[in-house]
């Protein structure tokens, strides 16, 4: 089974950019949410100073983009900070994952060099 198996890329156009870009979603996202489409937030662009808000349904389909150039002044509300937070601990747990299972290959390669 390949890594890539809990994942899902989508697709979503970004007005400041004036780009299409692909974002790599867990595919059991929706699988917490109460209620659809619900709001994914996290920061992009090479400054990573574009704060982009996905809209989501239930097969993690893109329902609407909502993108804002923050300056250096702008203060995020208490949503906003939720909502970035957790799609980082998201981004943390599957690094960690990826990581783990490198780390296992590696000494399975290891092992095979030794023997
Ligand atoms: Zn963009």
């Amino acid at each position: 089974m390949s890594k890539n198996d809990d994942f899902v890329n989508k697709n979503y156009y970004c007005r400041i950019c004036n780009n299409t870009h692909e974002i790599k979603l867990r595919k059991n996202l929706a699988e917490k949410q109460s209620k659809f489409p619900f709001s994914y937030s996290f920061l992009h662009g090479e400054l990573k100073n574009i704060l982009t808000t996905l809209y989501l349904d239930d097969e993690l389909e893109v329902r609407g983009v909502d993108v804002q150039q923050l300056r250096d002044d702008d203060l995020f509300s208490k949503g906003q900070v939720v909502s970035i937070s957790s799609t980082l601990m998201e981004e943390i747990e599957r690094l960690r994952t990826e990581n783990e299972k490198l780390q296992k290959e590696l000494n399975k390669l290891k092992k095979r060099k030794s023997n």
